[in-house]
């Protein structure tokens, strides 16, 4: 019933069987419809008042004590193009017509959709399930490579006999820079893997920089020099085109979800983000119920560096029988 309602299909969605609820925190974007939003979660509009005594607005973190985890929404806002009716956007965002006029009440009273004017999306996130194993033992299997030194630090190192990333479940941008420490080739691709199993996530995964066969500098990275580092683009929206994203065509849960399974690995060092990009990363794991103190272990690998808006840049730790690794 409630998947139909909603248009969501039931594969996605998470019942919690056993009558347990999640905490979930959900940061107000603007204009969200309480009614919808209570539903999607399998609560009545009513208790999800009483949990927020007070006026709800945008930026107001909610509790909701979510019966039914379904992927959370993200909000788009779009410009209607010339000649496009409410049909042509509901169909090329995949959700019901009814719905679309529903989001975007004013424009809807008028006759005809004006051209340039702006109406809003709630789009589902592609990560389907969350939280992931409390550990990696339950990560894909992936041989771990047996050669791939670190030496050195990451802005001023190189790597011996560095191990190349094995195919897998995502996009490998330039292979020649695509090498890496043996410990750090193994975690990208068992947690790539892992992600996309977890989560369901089936979007593009791009792998960019990591470094050369034998390290050293790396055109245009300070860092990248010791075999250390890796830069992943983030997981997008369907509705993204291109390579480079926009802050609205990421998918800041499924985005979540992988920062969170690289730093299950326990060997991160450090994950590079964007200072503005690092609130709405917080926001999505409080919105898909990571309690606190997992958000707190996430958040504290997670430093602002400028300039990475679209990609993460994740660093791992020197490995034990790395000698000359240097941080
Ligand atoms: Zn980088």
């Amino acid at each position: 019933m409630l998947a139909t309602a909603l248009g969501v299909g039931l594969a996605l969605l998470a019942p919690q069987v056993d009558g347990h609820s999640t905490r979930i925190r959900y940061t107000m974007q603007g204009g969200e419809q309480l009614g919808e939003l209570a539903e999607a979660y399998g609560i009545s509009e009513a208790a999800l008042r009483r949990a927020n005594v007070g006026e709800i607005a945008r930026g107001r973190v909610l509790e909701i004590d979510a019966r039914v985890l379904p992927p959370p929404r993200q909000k788009l806002r779009i410009t209607v193009g010339e000649r496009e009716g409410w049909a042509d956007i509901a169909h090329r965002h995949g959700v019901a017509e009814q719905r679309l006029r529903r989001w975007n009440p004013k424009q809807a009273q008028r006759r005809r959709l004006r051209t340039g004017s702006t109406l809003v999306l709630w789009l589902p996130s592609g990560a389907h399930r969350y939280p992931l194993p409390a550990d990696t033992s339950g990560f894909p299997d992936v041989a771990k490579p047996e050669h791939g030194e670190s030496v050195g630090r990451p802005h001023r190192g190189r790597l011996i006999d560095g191990a190349p990333l094995p195919q897998g479940p995502y996009t490998i941008r330039f292979d020649w820079q695509a090498f890496g420490s043996a410990l750090t080739v193994w975690h990208v691709a068992r947690v790539l893997r892992a992600f996309r199993a977890e989560t369901g996530f089936d979007g593009e995964l791009f792998v960019g920089a990591m470094s050369r066969r034998s390290g050293r500098r790396l055109s245009p990275h300070r860092s990248h020099q010791s075999g250390r580092d890796v830069d992943i683009r983030l997981p997008a929206m369907p509705h993204a085109t291109g390579y480079k994203l926009q802050a609205d065509e990421v998918d800041w849960h499924a985005a979540w979800a992988l920062v969170d399974a690289f730093v299950r690995t326990g060997d991160v060092k450090v994950v590079f983000l964007e200072r503005k990009l690092r609130r709405r990363l917080r926001r999505a794991g409080l919105a898909l119920g990571a309690g606190d103190d997992r958000v707190a272990a996430v958040m504290a690998k997670v430093r602002h560096s400028p300039g990475h808006t679209a990609h993460i840049h994740v660093r791992f730790e020197c490995a034990a029988n790395e000698t000359a690794c240097r941080d």
